[in-house]
Order: structure tokens, then sequence, then C-alpha cells
């Protein structure tokens, strides 16, 4: 039977459908591989959302010509974001490249080396599906405590500056019990807590709505909202967290839940992008500087405790010292747990690209980026002090990836929280674990025993 070899770039949607293919691959016969020496098809996951990202995977693609020729059966296949991106380029640009298939096509991967170990053509498979990804391409490696569920496919928000609703295509929502029953399904099995993935998170089964009544949801309707509460009730799950809500869907009926319904964990991640309103508006992010303040504090009343991050750009086209004064003002008063920072980069097919000069010289976007990184990592120090000396409820993840001597887990505010082992504590155990010492970047501590 071949083995296969897969790496994945990118975001954790792109890390979800690579297991999810793994699944797939070993359905049909094919064994993972240890490495791509001594693997028989070798399979990139790519990401489109920065040149950088795009450059790595050709890189990578390009070093594998050596293995190759030491090996022409060898199949060597690209998939994910680049793959829809870039298509039959990809083919012309990498002789030694059997397949590439787009980001709706995971369902065909394993027919498409069939045919390529079989000796058939090179192609590019680049087809859009007409709804949700198939069942039989949503599997699950088995025994993770925490799992990712993806339930929604696409974007149809069009940020200026984004390349996914160009690679990723429009959205498509999950039904809620086929989610429902994978969720059962994983928590029967051991998994504890679920992670649903979608690119605007917030707007799952909104499309789906639109296409049925050919009219716009009412803007007091969540289908979100219906799917949390509907996963809120599988027996044995104890954590639901899910990636990424958009400020301008997030209304009154999502507030409501992710704050009433206690699996939910309190710590949300919401992109801000920039504080400044001229740059949102530039962005296309469809709410200003003040309505993103207005559903934090929306959230923030009702919780006793709550944790934020966020995704901020710099150097945005045209963004001034106001506009990055602003972005900074506002990230200081929210006081967010932990922010990804990224440098804009021009995506080729974007609005930004075709309409904006990339007109922020790379020095200012890197004397911002760091702006903000100190920032954050003063506040997140800060934040993480006030937890000396409490009992937070950790999930019990297992052995530490960083020290083997320690043992891992994270609290419902997604703090990593690291202690020494204890007898009869199992991974997927929640357990009380008093902080004794923090960083900016984790709690270290004690359980504590009855
Ligand atoms: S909401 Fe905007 S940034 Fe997020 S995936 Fe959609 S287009 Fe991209």
């Amino acid at each position: 039977m071949p083995s296969f070899f897969l790496k994945t770039y990118g975001c954790q949607m792109n890390e979800r459908d690579s297991e999810a293919l793994a699944c797939l691959l070993e359905q049909h016969g094919m064994t993972p591989a240890t490495s791509e020496e001594d693997a028989d098809v070798i399979i990139l996951n790519t990401c489109s959302v920065r040149d950088q990202a795009e450059r790595k995977a050709i890189g990578k693609a390009g070093l594998l010509k050596r293995l190759k020729a030491a090996k022409p059966e060898l199949v060597i296949g690209i998939i994910g974001c680049m793959a829809q991106n870039r298509g039959e380029d990809l083919l012309a640009e990498l002789p030694h490249l059997d397949f590439v298939a787009g980001t709706d096509r995971l369902a065909v991967v394993p027919d498409l080396i069939e045919q390529a170990l079989s000796g058939r053509r090179r192609q590019a498979d680049l087809a859009r599906d007409a709804g949700p990804t198939p069942a039989e391409a949503n599997g699950h490696q088995p025994g993770s405590i925490s799992a990712m569920i993806s339930v929604m496919r696409g974007c149809d928000q069009f940020c200026s500056y984004c390349i996914v609703p160009h690679t990723r295509g429009r959205e498509h929502s999950r039904p809620i019990p086929e989610i429902v029953a994978e969720a059962t399904r994983l928590a029967a099995a051991g998994t504890r807590e679920i992670l649903l993935l979608g690119q605007n998170i917030t707007a799952y089964g909104l499309a789906e709505i639109r296409r049925q009544d050919q009219s716009r949801p009412s803007s007091d309707v969540s289908p979100f909202a219906d799917l949390l509460e509907a996963l809120n009730d599988v027996p044995g799950l104890a954590r639901i967290r899910f990636t990424s809500p958009h400020v301008g869907f997030m209304n009154d009926r999502f507030v409501d839940a992710v704050c009433r319904l206690p699996k939910v964990c309190k710590a949300f991640h919401v992109p801000l992008q920039s504080g400044s309103d001229r740059t949102l508006a530039m962005m296309r992010r469809s709410y200003t500087a003040a309505e993103y303040r207005d559903r934090i504090a929306a959230i923030r009343s009702r919780l006793p405790e709550v944790a934020f991050s966020t995704d901020v750009i710099v150097g945005f086209p045209t963004e001034t010292d106001e506009d990055f004064r602003r972005t900074r003002e506002l990230m200081a008063e929210i006081a967010f747990d932990m922010a990804y920072i990224f440098r804009y980069s021009p995506r080729t097919g974007t609005k930004a690209a075709e309409k904006f000069p990339d007109d922020v010289p790379e020095d200012v976007k890197h004397e911002r980026n760091q702006l903000l990184l100190d920032d954050l990592e003063q506040a997140a120090a800060v934040r993480n002090r006030s937890f000396q000396g409490r009992v937070l409820e950790v999930l019990v993840e297992g052995v530490s990836k960083r020290n083997p001597d320690r043992w891992t887990g994270r609290s419902d505010l997604n703090k990593t929280c690291n202690f020494a082992p204890v007898a009869g504590l199992e991974p997927g155990a929640l357990a009380p674990f008093r902080v004794l010492r923090t960083s900016a970047n984790s709690l270290v501590g004690e359980i504590v025993l009855a």
C-alpha cells in the first residue's frame, strides 16, 4: 500500500483539512509515512494569505525535485489556497509536480493520487463545489482531547486586503445535525473540547437563509448561536471554542448565547484589523472603532471575567501616524490578552492590491509592528500577574511539548498552564490548578490535590 506524507502551511483551517485528508487517505488503504524520504506520495497543503507563505511552499516544492529525481515513481501534489490561486501555473512552474487540487477538492485527492500512481497525465482539479464539504471528507484522527470541527467553508465578506474569498470561495455552512453528530462521535471517543472553525464564523448559516428565502436575514437572527446551543447539549463535551467571529455579525442574539452557554469558553478571538475608521473603511470591514468597542463592552458587561485576543494589520496603504495611533490606543483600551500583528503585504487579485499603492515604507511597518508587540507583551504580563495565587480550572492536555518533565493544560480563558505531573491525573481531566508564577506567555503552578 502506498504511504503518504502531508506538510501543512498556514491557518487552523488548513491544519483541519490536512487531518481530514489523512483520514480519507487511510480509508483508501494508504498509510502515513514518518518522513518525506519514506513516502510514496508527498502533499503540500498551502496558504496564500501572505506572499511569504506562498514563497515558502514554492521553495519547498522546488526542493522536492531532488527526491523525485532519485525516485521517479514518487507522486507530488499541491492542495490548499495557493493551489486554488495558482492552479495550472504551478504545473507549468514545477515540472516534477503531479497534481494540483483546489480548496473544494479534498474528497477527490485519493482519486488524483491513484491516477498519478498509475502513470496518467498531470492535472489540476480546481472545480468549485456548490455545497459544504462532503461528509466523507470530515474525518478525525482518533484520540485528541481537543478537536477542530470545520462548520463552514468560504467567505462572502471580500475585505479589501484578503485573498480568502478568492481561494476558498463563497460561504457554505454544514447543517446543524451533521455538526452535532460529529461532535457527539468525538465526545464519545474521549474528546473534551471542540474548536469550531469558519472564516467568518458569525455568518454561519446566513448564506443558506439568503439562498432559500432570496432575502436578507433579519438582524436578530444568528444560526451560529443556534449551533452553539445545540452543541452545548452534547454529553461528554466540556468546552466549546470558535474562531473567527466578525464584529459586523456579532448581534445581541450571538452575544447572549456566548455569554449564557456554560460550555462556551469565555475567551474570544475578535479580529480588529485597525482602530482607525478611515482605514477600516478602506479595508471594507463594515464596522467602526466605536462599533467594535460596543460589542466588546456588550460581552464584558455580562461576564465577570473574559479574555479577548485579536488580529491587527499595520502599514495598510496610506496608514498615517494618526491612524496607527488610533489602533494603538484602542488596543490599549481593550487590553487584549493576545494578538497576531501582521505587516500588510498586497495580494494579487484583491481590491486593496488593485486600488491602493503599498505606500507605507517597510521600516515604518516594522516599527509599528514592534511597538504593538512591546505594548502587548507588557499588557499580557500585567494581566497574567492578576492570576497569581488563584485556582483555575484547567483542561489537562498531557506532557508539555517544550518540557517533557512538565504537563500542560489550558484554562477557560485560554491561558497555558504548566505543572508537575500528578499520579492518577489523566489527559482530558478538568482539574483545579493553583497559579504560583506567571509570565507574559504562560502560568506555572500546581494541581490542587483534594
Ligand atoms: S472576513 Fe474578511 S478577512 Fe476574514 S476571511 Fe472573510 S474576507 Fe478575509
